[in-house]
């Protein structure tokens, strides 16, 4: 019998993979694990960058909103007679 390296269950010598877990066992279990994470690495990067397109396009929409709060508000005190 061998042990899973991911879940600790016991399993038959002959398996190739944990068949409660999924892991891959033995020699294959390191490449295919690194291969993984590699591979789960990578897309993290589209949505960061999606994330950081949006938070321009807030930070962006933000500021044009306070832009257009203070026009406003010159424009409504200029109406009411200016600042004196
Ligand atoms: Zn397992």
């Amino acid at each position: 019998m061998e042990t899973c390296p991911d879940c600790n269950r016991q399993l038959e010598a002959s398996w190739k993979f944990c068949i409660h877990c999924g892991a891959a066992l033995r020699s294959t279990h390191t490449p295919m694990s690194a291969a993984l994470a590699g591979q789960a690495d990578a897309p993290p990067m589209v949505p960061l960058g999606g994330n950081r397109y949006s938070q321009a396009l807030i930070v962006g929409g933000a500021a044009i909103l306070c832009l257009g709060v203070t026009l406003l508000i010159l424009t409504l005190v200029l109406l009411r007679g200016g600042f004196a």
